[in-house]
């Protein structure tokens, strides 16, 4: 069995397709974003990560008859329970910005010892839409929440995500270093690695 030709992401956001392109540039797989191909939106109804990439790769799989990749990600932190977990995006209400959803998080951990953290990303790839066995793969970075913010790359939430590692926060390192270690990063690694066992 060889790579799929094309494969259909489920999602619209430029940097990821950039990212998704130059990984399976390699194995000759063309990754086509799912609103050139006309896929509507689907409710993330999940109440994980893993729950919520499938159901995005299930619908772009159905609707455009293709393989998928889908991806979830957002910041897990311990003091909250986990939160803002698949909320992230919109942890201080729908279409939030993220220097609210920042300062929300900031006074939530206000006087807070407790500054452990981490981005989780998994990553989703279906055969097909009835596909009952997708590939999966989950990246965690590990930092600590900061008391204010630092740096202007990245986005979201890496202003106040310290990288103990690189004694910086995520939003002061070079867009290369970040992606070599970030949660996305390792887990596009591993489903590479699947897919090669699956398919090359
Ligand atoms: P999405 O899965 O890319 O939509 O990410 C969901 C949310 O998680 C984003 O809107 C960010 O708030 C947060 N997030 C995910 N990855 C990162 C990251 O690498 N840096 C900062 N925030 C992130």
């Amino acid at each position: 069995m060889s790579f799929p030709e094309k494969i259909v992401l489920a999602s619209g956001n430029s940097g990821k397709v950039k990212e998704f392109s130059k990984l399976f540039a390699e194995y000759q797989v063309k990754v086509v974003p799912q609103q050139e191909l006309g896929v509507s939106d689907v409710a993330e109804t999940g109440t994980t990560f893993v729950e919520n990439a499938i159901i995005k790769a299930r619908h772009a799989a159905r609707e455009t008859g293709l393989p998928a990749i889908a991806d979830d990600s957002g910041l897990v932190v311990n003091a909250l329970g986990g939160a803002p977990g698949i909320y992230s995006a919109r942890f201080a209400g729908e279409g939030a910005s993220d220097t609210q959803n920042i300062e929300l998080l900031l006074s939530r951990l206000h006087s807070e010892a407790d500054r452990r953290a981490h981005f989780m990303c998994t990553l989703v790839f279906m055969r097909h839409a009835d596909d009952p066995v997708p590939l999966i793969s989950q990246g965690h970075w590990h930092g600590l929440i900061r008391q204010q913010v630092s740096g202007h790359g990245g986005f979201g939430y890496d202003p106040v995500f310290y990288v103990p590692s690189h004694e910086c926060t995520a939003a002061e390192l070079d867009s290369q270093t970040k992606n070599s270690i970030s949660h996305r990063g390792q887990a596009m690694t591993v489903l590479i690695q699947q897919m090669r066992q699956t398919f090359a």
